[in-house]
C-alpha cells in the first residue's frame, strides 16, 4: 500500500484533540442552558431547550466522529487502515484525504446509502 501512514495518524491525532476540545465547549455550552432555563419565562425556556437539543446533537456528532477516528488508529495500529470494512478492498486516497477516519470504499459506502434511502418506501 502507497498510503502515507504517518500523515494520516496526524490528522486522526488532530481530529481526536479537535473533538475533544469542541465536546468541552459544548459541555459548558450546555450548562450554561439548564442555569438559565430556572430564571427566565415561557418563551426563552423553549429557546433554551432548543439550544440544548442542538447541542445534545452536536455532542452526539463529536462522539461519533472521535469513536471513528478512534477506530481509524487502531485500525493503523493492526496495519488494516485504508481497507474497506465490508469488502477489504483499498479505499480511494483521494476519499482518506478527505475523511481520515473513512470506514468504507466508495462502492460499499453508496451500495449502504442506497439501502438506507430505500427504506421505507
Ligand atoms: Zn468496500
Amino acid at each position: 500500500m502507497s498510503l502515507n501512514l504517518s500523515h494520516f495518524r496526524q490528522r486522526l491525532i488532530d481530529e481526536l484533540e479537535k473533538g475533544e476540545m469542541s465536546l468541552q465547549a459544548s459541555h459548558s455550552a450546555g450548562e450554561t442552558v439548564i442555569l438559565d432555563q430556572s430564571s427566565v419565562g415561557r418563551l426563552s425556556r423553549m429557546d433554551a431547550l432548543q439550544q440544548q437539543a442542538m447541542a445534545y446533537e452536536l455532542t452526539e456528532r463529536l462522539q461519533l466522529s472521535k469513536r471513528k477516528a478512534h477506530a481509524a488508529l487502531n485500525r493503523l495500529d493492526a496495519g488494516t487502515y485504508g481497507l474497506c470494512c465490508q469488502c477489504e478492498e483499498e479505499i480511494d486516497p483521494s476519499r482518506l484525504e478527505h475523511d481520515p477516519a473513512a470506514v468504507f470504499c466508495h462502492s460499499c459506502m453508496e451500495e449502504r446509502d442506497t439501502a438506507h434511502h430505500g427504506h421505507g418506501h
